[in-house]
């Protein structure tokens, strides 16, 4: 039979890790720190914190019992597995079994396995340095090199040098294992024998121009034509995702009873827990299931039954544009080691199939080798933050694996100090110092602390959080019309934060209600989990002593507010050119959603960037100059326009140029 249909505890004892159990057990008993790689499925999450457990390894001498953290770099992966793992102990999820997520915290006092993103152990260290609530601590999926990953390398060292009861586990489904052992001392690899079967792997001829309408056919097709075996495929992010179920629904609908039933299942960061845990249901027997997930499925979480995998050959990456100065959300070409990773996940269950929409010129000619690591390419402001916020203010003696060169730090510290948060030496000041208290990157705290000071703090607050949530709107293929209609009931004339705030008020207006939602095409699960986050960030703001007060009808402090922390975030339209970003001058778009498309005004402020086919602007609105160099005078100066009615702004860095006088102090800080 299926492993799925086993019991339990049967199933445990059928994954590759259970024949390394004693040896496990033994290493970790006996070194502080510990590399073990293994193929993804083995069972490296669920089992190896099990075993610590039962064998009593995180018992203290005097008896008492320290918890077993283990991180994830995804809160997906975080609060499948710890469900997972608290149904094979047989307890409620969140007691013995929990886990941590920014916004969601899913433990108690009496857990003891504790699943969490690298983000919020990372945030721990903030007020434990020595970790000493814990026993062992397991650096999960460390072969993704996530930033938070990568600095929880260093702290870990150094915490376990003054805790030597502290122990340290070091996962990885790659081969790369070499490197995060000499980081430890050399400390020992263990190797868990895989268990694979053969892939065939499948190129098309020529490169495709669509990925999507590829990749959609090529389920169908398997659908059709291929024999029993469920399938995965590799998109980039949750818009694509839910655009491409509809499709699958659709074109399902259309060919009715005729076909074998075809299970459609989305798998993305923003689903609920309970649709997530849909995907590892097994499949009943004459139907097809299709997963169409992230790159989550890449190591994070394993489907057993696949036997089909797409590999479009895409990613989403957050990575720092020097044209732009800021860091633009990015759909790139994964890596080889990627691709080989993905295509792994169809041979789990028996021998299978890999259909990589590219050519294999581009896998072998064009393809990178490894990804590159996250603290190598996204900007570390956030990260740099929370360093001088433990009291680490020399860089460069600080521990990095692989350290980001002195320009990204350079452009990072340019940033904390424009955004008052470091003074002229570098140093920590009492507004960066609050802005540390925040899990959010510093121009989003920035703008929480500001609105207390322009009197909009329930507004920024339900802006923020609507900013947290990805898809709010959608448009259904057979209503678009109507649903572009409805949207506009929202839309405010200076922009689309305004927009959003709107869209949450008429929601609690409307007590909350799902018709309401379905009447004006607005996702009901964003709206409940922007509640949430908006719990969460008042009960912080509460929590540090912030008044809460309202701006009423007096919008223009809201949009005030925006400057103080999103100055940088600036732009110009210019005659016959379009939108320049202020600071660099790259062109840069009204994206077609935003609700000033078509309406250019002339100054705008945006949250973020987006690459497609060009640089796009989400979330855009309406400024004033004059607000960015009274709000900003560390980033912008008043200029004199050509005609003395102009509004002429000035900046004062040119993103990575050296532009900032580096006092003795500030270069020892950076670490030149
Ligand atoms: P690894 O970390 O080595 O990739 P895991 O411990 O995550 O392996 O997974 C081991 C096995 O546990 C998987 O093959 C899968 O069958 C099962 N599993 C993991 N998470 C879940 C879940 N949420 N629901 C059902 N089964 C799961
Ligand atoms: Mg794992």
């Amino acid at each position: 039979g299926k492993i799925t249909s086993l019991p339990i505890q049967k199933q445990r004892q059928q994954l590759p890790i259970y024949s390394m159990r004693s040896e496990l057990v033994e290493q970790i008993q006996n070194n502080q720190f510990l590399v073990i790689v293994g193929e993804t499925g083995s069972g490296k999450t669920t089992q190896i914190v099990q075993y610590i457990k039962e064998e009593e390894i995180n018992k203290t001498l005097d008896g008492k019992t320290k918890i077993i953290g283990c991180t994830q770099p995804r809160r997906v992966a975080a609060q499948s597995v710890a469900k997972r793992v608290s149904e094979e102990i047989g307890c409620k999820l969140g007691e013995e079994v929990g886990y941590t997520v920014r916004f969601d915290d899913n433990t108690s006092s009496s857990t003891v396995i504790k699943y969490m993103t690298d983000g919020m152990l990372q945030r721990e260290a903030l007020n434990d340095p020595s970790m000493s609530k814990y026993s062992v601590i397991m650096l999960d999926e460390a072969h993704e090199r996530t930033i938070a990953t990568d600095v929880l390398f260093a702290l870990l060292k150094k915490a376990a040098a003054k805790n030597p009861d502290l122990k340290v586990i070091v996962t990885s489904a790659t081969l790369d294992s070499g490197k995060f052992s000499a980081f430890f001392n050399n400390c020992p690899i263990v190797k868990i024998p895989g268990r694979t079967y053969p892939v065939e792997i499948l190129y098309t001829k020529e490169p495709e121009t669509d990925y999507l309408a590829a990749a959609l056919d090529s389920v169908m097709q398997i659908h059709l034509s291929e024999p029993a075996g469920d399938i995965l495929v590799f998109l980039t992010g949750q818009e694509e995702i839910d655009t491409s179920c509809e499709v699958l629904f659709q074109r399902m609908k259309i060919l009715g009873d005729s076909v074998p039933e075809l299970i459609i299942l989305p798998v993305y960061s923003a689903l609920p827990s309970e649709v997530q845990s849909k995907i590892f249901e097994p499949t009943p027997a004459g139907s097809r299931k299709v997963v169409l997930a992230t790159n989550i499925a890449e190591t994070s979480i394993t489907i057993d039954g696949i036997y089909y995998v797409i590999d479009p050959g895409f990613v989403k990456i957050n990575a720092y544009d020097p044209k732009l100065g800021m860091d633009s959300l990015t759909i790139h070409p994964i890596s080889q080691a990627q691709a080989n990773q993905r295509s792994g996940r169809a041979g789990r269950t028996g021998p299978g199939k890999c259909y990589r929409l590219y050519t294999e010129q581009a896998y072998n000619k064009e393809m990178i080798a490894n990804t590159v690591p996250e603290i190598q390419r996204t900007n570390l402001s956030h990260t740099i933050l929370m360093l001088k916020a433990m009291g680490i203010n020399d860089l460069l003696t600080f521990e990095f694996m692989d350290p980001p060169s002195n320009n990204t730090m350079l452009v990072a510290l340019q940033d904390l100090y424009t955004l008052d948060a470091l003074d002229e030496e570098g140093y920590l000041t009492q507004l960066g110092k609050k802005m540390a208290d925040f899990p959010m990157e510093p121009a989003l705290a920035k703008t929480l602390i500001k609105s207390v000071e322009f009197e909009c703090t329930e507004e920024i607050l339900t802006i923020v959080a609507m900013l947290s949530v990805q898809t709010i709107f959608y448009r259904p293929k057979e209503h678009q019309k109507l649903a572009d209609q409805r949207k506009l009931r929202f839309h405010h004339p200076l922009g689309d934060h305004l927009t959003l705030l709107n869209v949450f008020q008429s929601w609690q207006l409307n007590g909350c209600s799902k018709v309401w939602c379905q009447d004006n095409f607005i996702q009901e699960r964003s709206m409940k989990r922007a509640m949430d986050v908006r719990k969460q960030l008042k009960s912080i703001m509460t929590k540090y002593g912030y008044r809460l007060t309202s701006c009423g009808s007096n919008i223009d402090l809201i949009r005030k507010t925006l400057c103080a922390g999103y100055f940088k975030n600036t732009s110009k339209r210019i005659a016959n050119e379009g939108y320049k970003t202020l600071a660099e001058e790259t062109a840069v778009h009204l994206h077609p959603s935003s609700c000033l498309f078509g309406k250019n005004p002339e100054y705008v402020l945006f949250h973020s960037l987006l690459l497609t086919t060009r640089e796009y602007m989400h979330c855009v609105t309406v400024i004033e100059p004059k607000w960015l160099y009274e709000l900003a005078p560390k980033f912008f100066r008043q200029g004199e326009g050509e005609n003395k009615k102009q509004e002429k702004i000035v900046p004062l860095f040119k993103g990575n140029k050296d532009e900032w006088r580096l006092s003795t102090q500030k270069k020892r800080n950076l670490g030149r």
